[in-house]
């Protein structure tokens, strides 16, 4: 079964949670659905709701907003929408970078890391950027809070890529 999109009043994403939760908060009137599946319907005695995608909540929530999340490999990779950092490939195989390698200093935060491919992470080696006259396609920052709803979810549906940041749409 797959999952719903939940968004806070304001349109910004906040979590995930599963169809039939979203079909509650849709029947006591908590949240309205905003991209839905036409072709499949919810029906409760006095009401037919149609299969939810994305749903908006009804009354702001506030969220804590400086979370600054632990750096984990998957969490990389789902910052950098699962592709290498300097060809711009998506890869299976992915790796995590130290942009500055940590035998010349460089930190393990996430202005330092990157996903990378392997190709890409030999080539790269001990050298710093300008040495191998490779660059990165976007400047490594701390993750916003919608990396934690990719990491949540199984799947991300199409009808979602509107609400989230830049951190799953192609880089091209
Ligand atoms: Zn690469």
């Amino acid at each position: 079964m797959s999952q719903v999109l939940v968004l806070n009043a304001s349109y910004e994403p906040l979590n995930v949670t599963s169809v039939k939760r979203a079909v509650v908060l849709v029947l006591k009137d908590k949240a309205e659905p905003i991209e839905v599946l036409v072709q499949r319907k919810f029906r409760s005695e006095r009401r037919s709701i149609p299969y939810p995608l994305v749903i908006r909540l009804v009354k702001y929530v506030r969220v804590p907003r400086n979370v600054r999340l632990r750096i984990s490999k998957k969490a990389v990779l789902a910052r950098d929408s699962y592709r290498c950092q300097y060809c711009g490939r998506e890869n299976d195989y992915l790796t995590v970078d130290h942009v500055v390698p940590r035998s010349r200093g460089g930190e393990s935060d996430w202005e330092n890391v990157a996903a990378a491919c392997p190709a890409c992470n030999t080539r790269k080696g001990n050298h710093l950027l300008h040495e191998v006259s490779m660059s990165l396609i976007r400047k490594p920052m701390a993750p916003s809070y919608i990396v934690l709803i990719l990491l949540e979810a199984r799947t991300v549906h199409e009808s979602w890529h509107p609400y989230l940041s830049y951190e799953i749409r192609p880089v091209s």
